[in-house]
């Protein structure tokens, strides 16, 4: 079976700030990866080089085989890999149904329809003509993912999924993902600042701090300590400094 992601030995700078430096990881079909870390660390950087809307300086990105490190966003949109993204940027003066629609044209033909997408966030049905900009957090966070998926893609990326959501909120959008998950079809990389959350929901787990990869695994081989030391950064050897 060919891998799905593959992103190798990635590298972003801002300038002359490295702001992901050679970090790797692979998933097949269906799997889940959680990219956690604290602010700054470099998760939307990562996500913006997998999506397309950044251009790494090293490294490479590639979809079921085929190298897409130079594909720009809109190309790989119509290859199968859609964002979320942290803003979720929705047109605020168009309906959610625009919205929607908008992206349906310029994906990929699939399973994911407008009628599926409702039945998944089913939180959108009554907003369907409601313009964008009304939207609660919780809502529009629905509205982005439900976007994303209408491009039919087969990665998945998620920037910021409970970012700035109320607890109920956060609970209804990772329902709908888990009703995702579940079908095993579609590759999700999410950005996750809710560790729990996090390591219930993933299949594996990335932790970045300043840029760089601290810990990498399968949450149920880590433990809670590996897990905070690595998101805060703290090292072994900063340990036995102090
Ligand atoms: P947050 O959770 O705060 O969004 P993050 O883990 O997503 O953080 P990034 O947004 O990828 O991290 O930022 C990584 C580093 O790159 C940070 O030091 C940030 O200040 C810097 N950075 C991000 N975007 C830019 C930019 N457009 N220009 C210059 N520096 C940037």
């Amino acid at each position: 079976m060919t891998t799905r992601l593959i992103v190798e030995n990635l590298t972003c700078r801002h300038g002359l700030l490295t702001a992901v430096r050679d970090v790797s990881f692979a998933l097949q079909a269906g799997e889940v990866l959680c990219v956690i870390g604290a602010n700054g660390a470099g998760k939307t950087t990562l996500m913006n080089a997998i999506a397309g809307t950044h251009r790494p300086v090293g490294g490479r990105i590639a979809l079921d085989g085929g190298d897409v490190t130079a594909q720009p966003a809109f190309v790989r949109v119509r290859s199968g890999i859609a964002m979320s993204p942290e803003g979720r940027r929705l047109f605020a003066d168009m309906t959610v149904r625009e919205n929607l629609l908008i992206a349906a044209e310029n994906g990929r033909a699939g399973d994911w329809t407008l009628a599926r997408v409702l039945e998944a966030f089913p939180q959108l049905r009554p907003l369907i003509d409601m313009p964008a900009g009304r939207l609660s957090g919780g809502q529009r966070q629905a509205a982005a993912i439900g976007r994303a998926l209408l491009t039919n893609p087969v990665v998945l990326l998620l920037d910021e999924v409970s970012l700035g959501l109320s607890p109920a909120a956060v609970e209804g959008v990772y329902q709908s993902l888990a009703m995702i998950k579940e079908a095993r079809t579609t590759t999700m990389v999410v950005v996750e600042q809710d560790l729990t959350r996090a390591l219930g929901f993933a299949d594996q787990v990335l932790c970045m701090a300043e840029g760089q990869t601290e810990l990498q695994g399968m949450p149920g081989h880590l433990s809670r300590e590996q897990i905070t030391d690595a998101y805060f950064g703290i090292h072994d050897k900063e340990l036995s400094d102090v």
